[in-house]
């Protein structure tokens, strides 16, 4: 439930957006940016100093953008770079490391990759090793999000197997009213395990992908991540480290809990319909209560003296409608997290715990998980890193975001150390973030987010038209862009009018780059007020990193490291979904080359 000042505040808040806007503006001159004074301090300070304009960022000159590597790193950037070109040499990448190996042998094998592709993309092979390359970087203004990227060499078939046992659960059995959710008797098709999609890895970008095995694997994880936050901690005063929550636990709790989490949503849309509201935003949308009572009474759910008490909270119903997030309250403020999966019994109208045909065993496993996460986000705080959730495939991200938001409300009360991942090339984008924003500053706590394109494209579409589900993918690529600059518009406002969202732009998009530049600019958010980062992975896009770090942005490189043999499946894989993109990779090739030959003719290679 929220606070009494979240209470108070929800009057407030509650006014449009743009109105609030303006009204909480600071007076500022022209190519001034307001700087918050720290709490307690403005008053005897008076008005804040103005910060220097913005720094220029150039990102096509080549020695800012290179200045960090030697003359062998340019080298071999242009080596692997070009050999990533090659699709053909990419495609049977698996096929020439194993007769590479075979032929050098391990040891010289593993000297070839360290000289080349693992040495490009990964910083080594344990903390200890990558301590040389996250001091350079950050003496060049680049931060780490430290990434252990190991990934278990399965093959496809076992990738299949272990997913089919632990994808489905023995005694769930679901409890939904069908009157509620169409075919809501059978597991919805998007949260049920396939086959044919067993193995996640197939179609998607960037991303290391974790299969349950058992309990004792996902404790191994858990304290993976726990030295990636402690490295992360120990290396500078601003670490970043990321996490996935497919490593800590069944991966059948997150589809289980995404499903409940999804039809509990689609059954407010229904309702919305119901009133004649269809096809509003996500936060626009809002339920006559007196209505919602009636259609819930003829739908035989609840007689409006059941229904009631439903509606009569703290918060819930003070304007006579419900939105989304009062909705969403009556699953949780009642409940703890583990009894957290209710919907509407039919026979009685009441919330009943959808987990509640959970084996022992099985209810065991979820808060197994939930304590994982629990260590991780205290460890995080305690060692003053902040904690990047990733996000992961649609039939696990429902309940990955909500299970983030849970420790964004407990850990995030004083500054962001939980950020939130939003994929923009979901069609649900805009809604999932505005309304997960919109409870931070109803409850009060600080929001951190990542905002992402998304890395499983390919492998989404395909399991839609197959399964046969609606895609849930933007139509096209520049409705992607269009979404991506719609959200990060919204969080740079939030930003300029309460300052206590952060955010990160994690792409290699050079105009999505700019465009951030350009708002925070016209915003009058300043780099150093470090509540607007960027973020790129290692090996990629120096050109854009390097310059906004020379510049004073905050910018970080997502840092994967392992030892060579466990990280080269995932390295391979990355290099395949990434053919695309690494044929893109021109530009970064022609500056790596006049910066080569610059160095070359001035005499300074060395
Ligand atoms: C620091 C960092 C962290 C990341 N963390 C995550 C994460 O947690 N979860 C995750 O899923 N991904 C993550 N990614 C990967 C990211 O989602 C993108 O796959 C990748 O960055 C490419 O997008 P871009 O903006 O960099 O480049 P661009 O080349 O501008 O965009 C490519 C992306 O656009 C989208 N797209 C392409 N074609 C179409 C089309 N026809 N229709 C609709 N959309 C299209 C796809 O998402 C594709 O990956 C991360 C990336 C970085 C740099």
């Amino acid at each position: 439930m929220a606070s009494r000042a979240g209470s108070r505040a929800l009057h407030v808040l509650r006014c449009p957006r743009r109105l609030r806007s303006t009204a909480a503006a600071p007076q500022e001159q022209p190519g001034e940016a307001a700087r918050p004074a720290p709490a307690g301090l403005s008053g005897l300070r008076g008005a804040p100093r103005p910060l220097p304009p913005p720094p220029a960022v150039h990102f096509g000159d080549p020695r800012a953008a290179f200045s960090s590597k030697s003359s062998a790193e340019l080298l071999r950037g242009l080596v692997v770079l070009g050999l990533c070109a090659l699709e053909p040499l990419v495609e049977r990448n698996q096929q020439l490391m194993t007769l590479s190996r075979k032929l050098l042998g391990q040891q010289l094998f593993e000297t070839l990759m360290k000289m080349t592709f693992y040495g490009h993309f990964v910083a080594g092979e344990d903390q200890e090793a990558i301590k040389p390359l996250i001091q350079r970087n950050r003496a060049f203004g680049v931060g780490s999000v430290l990434d252990y990227s190991v990934e278990e060499d399965l093959t496809t078939e076992e990738a299949e197997r272990k997913e089919m046992e632990n994808g489905e659960g023995a005694g769930w059995a679901p409890l939904c009213s069908r009157r509620l959710f169409s075919g809501a008797d059978q597991r919805e098709k998007q949260f049920r395990v396939h086959r044919g999609f067993g193995d996640r890895r197939g179609g998607v970008i960037s991303a290391r992908t974790y299969f349950y095995a058992d309990e004792a694997k996902c404790d191994q994880h858990m304290d993976t991540f726990l030295r990636c936050i402690e490295a992360s901690g120990g290396s500078s005063q601003d670490g970043f480290s990321a996490i996935k929550l497919t490593a800590l636990g069944r991966p059948q709790f997150l589809l289980q809990f995404s499903e409940v989490l999804m039809k509990w949503r689609k059954f407010f849309h229904q309702m919305a319909a119901e009133q004649g509201k269809a096809g509003l935003a996500a936060l626009e949308t809002k339920l006559e209560v007196k209505k919602l009572q009636e259609t819930l009474a003829k739908l035989g759910i609840a007689t409006k003296a059941e229904s009631h008490h439903w509606f009569t909270g703290e918060n819930l119903g003070v304007s006579g409608t419900v939105d989304l997030l009062d909705w969403n309250s009556l699953i949780d403020s009642r409940t703890k997290l583990s009894k957290l999966l209710l919907v509407p019994n039919m026979k009685t109208g009441q919330l009943e715990p959808l987990l509640s045909r959970f084996t022992e065993e099985e209810d065991l496993q979820m808060k197994r998980m939930l304590q994982r996460m629990d260590v991780l986000a205290k460890r995080a705080l305690e060692m003053g890193v902040r904690l990047m959730v990733d996000a992961e495939q649609t039939y696990f991200q429902p309940a990955i975001s909500r299970l983030t938001l849970e420790m964004q409300r407990k850990f995030n009360t004083e500054k962001a150390i939980i950020f939130n991942t939003y994929q923009c090339y979901l069609k649900e984008a805009y809604d999932n973030m505005t309304v997960d924003l919109e409870l931070s500053r109803r409850e009060g706590w600080c929001f951190g987010a990542k905002l992402v394109r998304g890395a499983y494209m390919e492998q989404e579409r395909n399991r839609a038209a197959q399964v046969g589900y609606e895609d849930p993918i933007n139509p096209t690529y520049e409705k992607t862009s269009e979404m991506y600059h719609r959200c990060l518009d919204y969080v740079l406002e939030e930003i300029k009018h309460s300052r206590k969202a952060n955010v990160m732009v994690a792409s290699h998009n050079e105009d999505t780059v700019k465009f951030t530049l350009h708002r925070m600019a016209e915003l009058g958010i300043h780099p150093s007020e470090s509540s607007v980062y960027f973020g790129q992975l290692l090996g990629m896009c120096d050109q854009i990193t390097f310059p906004l770090g020379q510049a004073g942005y905050p910018v970080y490189k997502y840092v994967p490291y392992g030892p060579v043999n466990e990280v080269l499946p995932y390295l391979s894989r990355r290099a395949q979904e990434n053919k695309g993109f690494l044929k893109r990779a021109k530009q970064e090739r022609v500056l790596l080359w006049s910066e080569f030959k610059r160095r070359l003719i001035t005499g300074s290679l060395f």
